[in-house]
């Protein structure tokens, strides 16, 4: 194939999107060995997606820790009509900003190129396998050729989830969108992490208050087929909580996540997919930062394992699919059961809950669990001793989330 004027050097590897899945990936790939470049559309790393989120402790090892902005020992609930407030070490808040950034700084220790302000417009395709990318902004162009593409470019925006869009020319499923809005705000009084599930302004979701360091707060909500802006506006006005009642907004995201499953499969000829272009993320809760650092490392390795073989045929690169599915799906799969199982009747369903929940400690903290996919099989056991949260859920429901965390 003519590949036009511009062919860069070759890379082994084009890594597009320098989120926390394309930062490990090309961290993994230039460990390996690999030539790896890795191209991000905006003009900073860790300045675009959004400024906080809330992680696993154990995400977090002692090179990443200058990003922990809070730890978080308490969490309050809300259902419509109900609270719960839970203590415990339920992880850290991380400034993504920053996070995202000490990712860059060791992907680059390990010898990955990067480029800023490169969107990947198309994949370059020979002999049906990726071969490349074209990348272009403004009046600036270039095709750039490699051994294979690894696809860390997200869920969000019409350049993202690549290997979906270009390759398998499918888009992801509306009703198993969940779109979300999120504050940064000033002014605000939030104590660690609140929750809200009333499904007036966040069907199928939540909203989320985090403390950010002394100054700062996060407001955010999600659900599926809302108009997420307006909703999280219409939370913050109606003075839901006295936290945001003077709060002051100082920087706005919005982002949107595939909740109905990974891509079946997550690779293709010549090209793998992480993170949330892959759709790793737990239904429930949203969360999708561990998955996307760990399958991000592990699609590094293997696509450079694949080019020194000299196969990235599909079936050569399927070893990452199961690889990765041997880790995760069985817990993805949970938040999907679990989050399906609130399809129906949300408030009434959240209100049952939190009173099945109410004055037991260890159930509360096998739901908090629950909702975030840890330690998830102590947690539905216990689920199975209660006959309200069987009600709820479903006997049958939680004995295929059992089964599932067996995967
Ligand atoms: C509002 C919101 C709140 C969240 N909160 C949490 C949370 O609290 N905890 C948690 O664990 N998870 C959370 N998540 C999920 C988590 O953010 C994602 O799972 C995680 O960021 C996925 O990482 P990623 O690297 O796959 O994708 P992203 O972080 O989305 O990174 C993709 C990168 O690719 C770049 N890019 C996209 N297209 C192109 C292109 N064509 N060319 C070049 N670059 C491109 C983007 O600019 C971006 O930098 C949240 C998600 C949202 C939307």
């Amino acid at each position: 194939m003519d590949w036009g004027p511009n062919l860069t050097e070759r890379y082994d590897i084009i890594v597009i999107g320098g989120g926390p899945a394309g930062l490990s990936a090309a961290k993994a790939a230039a460990a390996e060995g690999g030539k790896v470049l890795l191209l991000e559309m905006q003009s900073q790393i860790g300045g675009q997606t959004r400024s906080a989120t809330w992680a696993r402790a154990n995400t977090v090892d002692q090179a990443l820790e200058e990003a922990v902005v809070n730890e978080v020992h308490a969490l309050k609930l809300h259902s419509p009509h109900q609270q719960l407030a839970i203590s415990g070490d339920f992880g850290v808040i991380l400034d993504r900003r920053i996070f995202d950034k000490l990712l860059a700084a060791e992907a680059a220790a390990s010898g990955a190129e990067i480029w800023l302000s490169c969107p990947v417009k198309e994949l370059l395709v020979s002999n049906g396998a990726v071969r490349g990318v074209y990348a272009e902004a403004g009046a600036w162009a270039e095709r750039v050729e490699c051994g294979m593409v690894i696809d860390a470019s997200g869920a969000q925006g019409q350049w993202s989830s690549l290997l979906l869009r270009k390759v398998f020319k499918r888009d992801w499923d509306r009703e198993q969108l969940a779109l979300s809005s999120e504050y940064l705000m000033t002014n605000a009084s939030a104590r660690d992490v609140e929750l809200f599930f009333t499904s007036y302004f966040a069907p199928l979701g939540h909203v989320w208050i985090y403390s950010f360091g002394r100054r700062f707060a996060i407001a955010g909500i999600r659900g599926i087929r809302i108009q997420s802006d307006a909703a999280l506006d219409e939370f913050i006005g109606r003075r839901v909580t006295p936290s945001l009642e003077q709060a002051v907004p100082v920087a706005a995201f919005r982002g949107q996540q595939p909740i109905g499953g990974a891509l079946i499969p997550t690779c293709a000829n010549g090209i793998l997919a992480a993170g949330g272009a892959a759709g790793q993320v737990y239904a429930l809760s949203g969360e999708g930062l561990q998955y996307a650092l760990a399958c991000g490392e592990l699609a590094g390795k293997i696509a450079v394992e694949a080019v020194v073989e000299g196969d990235t045929s599909g079936q050569a690169l399927s070893g990452y699919d199961r690889a990765w599915r041997g880790k995760f799906e069985g817990e993805l799969k949970v938040g999907q059961l679990l989050h399906a199982a609130f399809r129906t009747s949300f408030d009434q369903k959240m209100d049952r809950l939190f009173n099945a929940l109410a004055g037991d400690v260890e159930l509360q903290q096998a739901f908090a669990n629950a909702f975030r996919g840890i330690d998830l099989t102590r947690a539905l056991k216990l689920f199975l001793t209660s006959d309200e949260i069987l009600g709820i859920f479903g006997r049958e429901t939680i004995e295929k989330a059992i089964a599932a965390c067996r995967l």
